[in-house]
């Protein structure tokens, strides 16, 4: 069945209808009329999954999606024009130029956590580029895969777009099959399946994985400010964000107050009883509810801590005196638990960070900007932001990805549209001037070598010469070159 889907979408590639720019946008238009068309109906999938409620399945998931189509729609013509490079004397006469074209057959593989936006703004970027993409919700996040299945066919080509439902079996089959490229978001194991799969094709993948996202917070800090939007980032989505915070470093002696503050904003946020607040999600299963729960055993609870299996909640907890040894530390947590841990000022902070993975994102909090260069500059992560957490995931012109044990490879805006694309390299030569390419003709001399070094290696000698002036070297070179 997979083989015969993948054929299907190949086939429709092969007409060659993606090429149009026209048609892409019109896909691209369609499935944004999808997801407005269909708002309740995604709403209550979303709800039903994870218990968003309508506010946060509109801004965390629909606004970001829309905002990415319209922009792929208003500049696609721009990104996929042919880019020209700077020539050399070498190149003068002649065309030369980067051509954008789609890979071919692409397959996206979601996750479960922000299931509309996380499966289907990669898939915007693979339709903009062009291609035929085979698109794999989580199947965790089971009733926004139904919804999925159930409209995409309604609004975009059924042949270049399909949609598989399904679980590690049909995955399994699908990766069985011959991709021009894969993109996958997941965790970091299931990531080395990916890659294991791909390597068979030699098929280029992207993965977007996961990681503990550190959160330095500086003795001389805001921390009123840094309390409330960490409390935000960690606990937004009962903490099944890829870049929430993972875990907190920071000087005992601001530990108190950040506590202090944070339960401040968690009461703002979600009143006295989070359990009882419309903006509070749940966990996705009870599988993962174990697991977080597990992760709680022996650890002192400053905040939180409450939780009801029935219904998978688990309130805001906070953690503290969490020694790095402890379970909590040892993997992504993926739930509403933040650990705090003791470090002494930010030297130890970085220490602390460079002894494990490179994590997806990174967070510093602290008044003197020096401090965030410094953690900036002696660290690596797939991305930082300083002073808030979440926002440089939401600027469309930085690439959002990871590095390392977070993934490879990166999307967003014309991010995507260049992961989805084939770079081609494209000269066309001019017949004229063939005296210049007769220094690449043998017989070989010392003179020949001479010009050639001026030609190709004189990069000082052409910034002295201006522009104007390269025509005419060019034309002595040629007629030089007839000479010798
Ligand atoms: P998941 O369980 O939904 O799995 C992701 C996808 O992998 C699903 O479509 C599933 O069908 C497929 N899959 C699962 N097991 C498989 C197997 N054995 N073989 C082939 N395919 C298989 O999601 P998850 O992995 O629990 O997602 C959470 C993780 O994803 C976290 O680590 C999180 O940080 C990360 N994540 C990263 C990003 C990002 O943008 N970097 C976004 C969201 C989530």
């Amino acid at each position: 069945m997979m083989k015969k889907i993948v054929n299907t979408a190949r086939q429709a590639f092969a007409t060659g209808k993606t090429r149009s720019l026209d048609f892409r946008i019109q896909q691209l238009q369609a499935l944004k009329t999808m997801i407005v068309e269909n708002d309740a109906e995604i709403k209550e999938a979303l709800k039903a999954d994870l218990h968003k409620n309508d506010c946060s399945a509109y801004s965390y998931e629909m606004m970001g999606l829309i905002a990415e189509i319209d922009l792929c729609i208003d500049n696609l013509y721009d990104w996929a024009a042919p880019q020209h490079v700077k020539k050399t004397l070498m190149t003068l006469g002649d065309e030369v130029y980067i051509n954008y074209e789609p890979l071919g057959v692409v397959l996206v593989i979601g996750a479960w956590n922000y299931p509309l936006v996380v499966c289907l703004q990669p898939v915007v970027g693979a339709i903009a580029a062009g291609n035929a993409v085979v698109i794999k919700p989580s199947e965790v996040s089971e009733h926004t895969a139904k919804a999925l299945e159930k409209f995409i066919p309604r609004y975009l080509d059924k042949e270049l777009y399909p949609v598989v439902n399904g679980g590690v079996a049909e995955t399994t089959e699908l990766l069985a099959e011959r991709f021009d490229h894969i993109f996958y978001t997941g965790n970091t194991n299931v990531g080395k399946i990916i890659m294991t799969a791909a390597a068979k094709f030699l098929t280029p993948v992207t993965l977007e994985l996961g990681g503990k996202s550190p959160c330095y917070v500086d003795k001389d800090c805001d921390i009123d400010i840094a309390s409330r939007r960490i409390a935000w980032g960690k606990f937004v989505n009962c903490g099944q964000t890829c870049i929430a915070p993972d875990y907190i470093l920071c000087d005992k002696s601001i530990q108190g107050k950040l506590i202090e503050k944070m339960k401040e904003s968690l009461k703002e946020y979600y009143g006295d009883n989070p359990k009882e607040s419309p903006d509070y999600e749940r966990i996705i299963n009870k599988r993962h509810f174990n697991r977080v729960l597990n992760l709680l055993k022996g650890e002192k609870v400053a905040i939180g801590g409450e939780h009801d299996e029935s219904t998978c909640y688990i309130a805001p907890t906070v953690l503290t005196d969490v020694k790095p040894e402890a379970k909590v530390m040892q993997e992504e947590i993926f739930g509403p638990l933040l650990p705090i841990i003791n470090v002494k000022d930010v030297d130890e902070a970085i220490q602390f960070i460079n002894k494990g993975e490179k994590p997806l994102a990174l967070y510093a909090f602290a008044n003197n900007k020096k401090v965030i260069k410094k953690m900036i500059s002696q660290t690596s992560s797939g991305g930082v932001t300083g002073n808030d957490v979440f926002m440089h995931f939401t600027v469309a012109e930085l690439p959002f990805g990871g590095v390392g044990h977070s993934g490879m490879g990166a999307y967003h805006g014309k991010h995507s549209f260049d992961t989805f694309s084939h770079k081609r390299s494209c000269l066309i030569k001019s017949l004229s001037m063939e005296g210049v390419n007769k220094l690449r003709y043998p017989p070989y001399s010392q003179k020949k070598v001479d010009w050639a070094k001026f030609i190709l290696l004189g990069k000082m000698n052409k910034k002295k010469l201006c522009l104007m002036l390269l025509p005419l070297v060019a034309v002595v070179a040629a007629v030089v070159l007839k000479m010798i």
